[in-house]
């Protein structure tokens, strides 16, 4: 299963939280991009499941987090992010994870924290959970670590990630200044960010596709489940009745259709839709179609995945190994360059390479 990567390749890292099944935002907005890119052989990729992130909300019930992590696993090899081209791993399987955030927290000014634009958002829009944690505050450094572990060369990331990137700029400068290698070089390459063209994708309602607003097409949903959730969709509001004329710009289901559906079916929806020759209802049935046969080879994958529990751990075992070959190479230099370990061989932090993890 394991590929060996050519260093010389560009680095490539991204990764998402545990929040369960995916979505078609997800897919579009992400996935879709990432298997692209591990499909393009000047890029070595690395794509995990964001276990401890998760943990900076959910610490006081992270009993969903393992199972949700299953879903996301099983997700991304539906979508078909591939073992043998990207390395696939939980985040918490990879013991250095736990350890250079310890590390660039000594060095990241707590300012730098405290006026990330989503520190305060999030904090509003979860006001169920007490966020006052510090390892909520510290959650950037959490990224930042995951990023520079990999030293990865780009980031993967929708515009409105970009700012979290920037700061990891910043975090590895600050080190970079402070800490080098013995003949003067840098430890920590600056990462670049991979801005990821995502099409305007809406969910059932109308409004961006995202699980908090529970307006979502899961990749796994089966194909009654799609049908049922189309059916009452948002349509462009000047289609009172039948014999209104619509816009398809306006609509959502027409946003759907510039996705998922032919150039022969877009153009029968302009027309049919401009002059009010087809109701919203058959409207609804293409789009359906289009999507669930867009879906389709997804599914047969998950499928395929879902019955071979043990091929996935494996497929995480070997993820979780090759990580971290990888990040003990930037811990053991960025151990070395604060002062810590030591020189005469006797390094009691070194056997956290051998960890096996247990998934
Ligand atoms: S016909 Fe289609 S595109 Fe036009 S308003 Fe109805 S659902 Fe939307």
């Amino acid at each position: 299963m394991s590929n060996p990567i050519s260093s010389r390749r560009k680095r490539v890292l991204s990764g998402m939280r545990p929040t369960g099944k995916l979505h078609l935002g997800n897919y579009m907005g992400a996935l879709h991009n990432w298997v692209r890119l591990q499909n393009q052989p000047e890029y070595e990729c690395y794509f995990f499941i964001a276990d401890l992130h998760a943990l900076t909300t959910d610490y006081a019930d992270p009993s969903q987090i393992p199972a949700n992590t299953r879903e996301v696993i099983l997700d991304y090899l539906a979508a078909g992010l591939d073992p043998d081209k990207s390395v696939l791993f939980v985040q918490s399987h990879v013991q250095q994870h736990y350890e250079l955030p310890l590390l660039l927290g000594m060095i990241t000014p707590l300012g730098w924290l405290e006026r990330v634009p989503s520190y305060k958002e999030m904090q509003e829009n979860l006001a169920s959970k007490d966020l006052t944690n510090y390892g909520f505050l510290g959650y950037p450094v959490l990224m930042a670590s995951d990023i520079l572990l990999y030293q990865a060369d780009f980031v993967p990331v929708g515009q409105d990630q970009t700012a979290h990137v920037e700061l990891t700029r910043e975090i590895a400068r600050r080190f970079n200044q402070f800490y080098k290698r013995t003949d003067g070089s840098e430890i920590l390459p600056e990462p670049q960010v991979l801005l990821t063209p995502s099409p305007k994708l809406p969910g059932t309602d109308g409004r961006k596709m995202s699980k908090s607003y529970g307006n979502t097409i899961l990749l796994s949903d089966p194909e009654p489940e799609i049908r049922a959730k189309i059916k009452p969709m948002v349509t462009d509001p000047a289609r009172i009745r039948r014999k209104d004329p619509g816009n398809p710009d306006k609509c959502p289901v027409g946003d759907l259709h510039k996705i998922f559906s032919t150039q022969e079916t877009i153009a029968k929806v302009y027309e049919g839709c401009t002059t009010a020759g087809i109701g919203c209802i058959e409207c609804k049935t293409w789009v359906a179609d289009a999507i669930v046969s867009a879906l389709a080879p997804i599914q047969e994958r998950r499928v395929k995945f879902e019955q071979n529990p043990a091929l996935v751990t494996e497929i995480l075992a070997d993820g979780a190994r090759r990580a971290t070959t990888r990040a003990e190479q930037t811990m053991q230099e960025a151990r070395s360059a604060m002062g810590l370990g030591s020189k005469s061989g006797f390094n009691p932090v070194a056997n956290l390479s051998q960890a096996v993890p247990n998934v």
